[in-house]
């Protein structure tokens, strides 16, 4: 595969995106009467488009899908910017292509998120940590000049509509690799009447870059530090233009997550009291990961207790922060070159293998998904004795004889986490324990989905399918039921790092004690 350069119609872009004044307030107007429909339309705008600026802003660049082509509709009124994946107002690509276009066009911009309570898979403590994220989100996009609108619905119904209601001039969105991110895009731009593009805001370098399915980390690493350079910079942060005090009339649900809460009336796994969703909170986890942990990170980051990692995965996750914004905090730190070295390796190269997995295997939350070495291996020993063997059930209420695979979930039934070091013994020892690899897949994935914070991610995919069908990994010595599958055994994890600390600590929690990871 060859990796594409920047082209330079994105250098010219980048540099006049950051070049677009308005950083400032917005100035207010008063509100008139008759909402959206006052808002002038482009064309009456005519005098205030800048056509260069506009063309520039839409040249093709690889962090942008144009899903439905063009540019603004002469006939709309602003450019919408649908939030989803990208839950945040700060270092985030697609808002600030949302209000460099909305800008260049002389247009307000506004942005509307669309809040289902049908997400696959997701739980009440999934859905209490992505309403607190709206609060932020909407305080960062109000200062920016850009007016949230949340409404009750799947994105898929809502965004149309909402782009009809308010004439939509342009439509901007994230993206989203998972397969009901994909189909809600699809029907976005089936539905809209405007051109609609998607820029690709949650990973460093665009998954465009990769087109094919990568074999492992040792065959994605080298492609993006080539171009790592390229993509890893200060966001700009622009700020819109033209204010629509009008957005004010609006219908949308108030953004309070409490309210929010009331609305959705979703069930499933309890909230985590504590594990706060939004930018604040990420940035509070990451101030302490640069103050406390990332210069020891390369040697302790398997160590659980105390956590010496982030903790910010299941920020990452719902958008609520950039991973450019903690890369750049890592680079610019003057912490040991191998410990940026190491949170670099994770946070770019690992997660965005798991990108890559997802956005190019359809069958990424299934068996099938993994390699045919691993999957002849499993098949050669699907009859072998597994004298040890749990439920669905058992598996989910701690049951078992391990004292330290019951710690690792219970932590995750109490607190939403799990550490990295215990996630991949926790899941290898479930294929050791299921009636066959299929199975073991089914119940590590629904487990870490429905209790994980940071479930339903591409991370969650790819690392399940790594333990069990020894996805991006290679073979090791043949052993009964795994085969060449890696396997992890209890001695050699508890070597690893003080797992009686862990299950001490883990006691401690269920007693009622403190989690891990709260930001004082
Ligand atoms: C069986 C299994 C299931 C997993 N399920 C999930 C999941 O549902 N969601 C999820 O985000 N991660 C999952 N992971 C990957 C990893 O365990 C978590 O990303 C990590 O523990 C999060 O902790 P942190 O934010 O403190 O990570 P840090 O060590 O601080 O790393 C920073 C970021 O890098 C990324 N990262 C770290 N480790 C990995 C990895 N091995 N693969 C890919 N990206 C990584 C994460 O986004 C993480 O937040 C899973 C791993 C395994 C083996």
């Amino acid at each position: 595969m060859t990796v594409s350069i920047r082209p330079e119609a994105y250098r010219k872009s980048e540099r006049l995106a950051r070049a677009i004044p308005g950083a400032g307030r917005p100035t207010t107007m008063g509100a008139r009467p008759g909402g959206s429909r006052s808002s002038p339309t482009l064309h009456q705008r005519k005098s205030g488009v800048n056509e260069k600026t506009l063309a520039r802003l839409l040249a093709p660049h690889p962090r942008v899908r144009v899903i439905r082509p063009g540019g603004p509709d002469p006939a709309g009124s602003c450019v919408v910017y649908w939030m989803q994946r990208a839950q945040r107002g700060v270092d985030n690509p697609a808002l600030n292509m949302a209000i460099a276009v909305g800008n260049a066009a002389g247009l307000p911009v506004i942005a509307v998120f669309g809040l289902t309570a049908d997400y696959p898979g997701a739980q009440r403590r999934h859905y209490r940590f992505l309403v607190e994220g709206l609060a932020d989100a909407g305080a960062d996009l109000a200062r920016r000049g850009v007016s949230l609108i949340v409404r009750l619905g799947s994105p898929a119904d809502i965004v149309p509509a909402f782009a009809d209601e308010v004439r939509a001039a342009f439509v901007v969105g994230d993206e989203n690799p998972v397969r009901v991110g994909m189909l809600w895009r699809q029907r976005i731009a089936r539905d809209l009447r405007v051109p609609f593009h998607l820029v690709d805001a949650d990973v460093v370098v665009p998954s465009s870059l990769f087109p094919n399915e990568e074999y492992a980390a040792r065959t994605i690493r080298p492609k993006i530090h080539r171009v790592l350079d390229e993509f890893l910079r200060p966001l700009p942060e622009v700020s819109a233009r033209h204010p629509w005090p009008e957005a004010a009339l609006l219908r949308g649900e108030a953004i309070d997550a409490d309210g929010l809460m009331a609305r959705l009336r979703v069930g499933g796994a309890a909230e985590v009291p504590g594990y706060v969703g939004g930018t604040r909170e990420a940035l509070r986890r990451l101030r302490r990961f640069a103050r406390e942990r990332l210069d020891r990170y390369a040697r302790d980051r398997n160590e659980p207790t105390p956590y010496t990692t982030s903790e910010l995965s299941a920020h990452l996750h719902f958008g609520h922060i950039s991973p450019v914004t903690i890369a750049l905090l890592a680079r610019e730190s003057d912490a040991p070159e191998e410990d940026v070295a190491a949170i670099l390796e994770e946070l770019i190269v690992r997660r965005e293998l798991s990108v890559n997995f997802v956005a190019r295997n359809p069958n990424y939350d299934r068996l099938a998904a993994c390699p045919a070495w691993a999957l002849k291996t499993l098949a050669d020993h699907a009859g072998d004795p597994r004298p040890v063997r749990y439920s669905a059930r058992q598996l989910e209420e701690a049951e078992t004889h391990d004292p330290l695979w019951n710690a690792a979930q219970k932590e995750v039934l109490l607190t939403g986490r799990m550490h990295n070091y215990l996630r991949m013994y926790w899941a290898k020892k479930i294929l050791e324990w299921s009636p066959d690899a299929e199975s073991a897949f089914e119940v590590a994935l629904d487990l870490n989905d429905r209790y994980e914070m940071d479930g339903r991610d591409p991370n969650g995919y790819a690392g399940v399918a790594w333990a069990i069908g020894g996805k991006h990994d290679r073979p090791w010595p043949e052993r009964p039921i795994f085969g060449t599958v890696r396997f992890m055994s209890y001695e050699s994890t508890r070597k690893k790092f003080d797992s009686a600390a862990y299950i001490a600590r883990v006691r401690e929690i269920e007693r009622g004690g403190p989690p891990q990871g709260s930001v004082e």
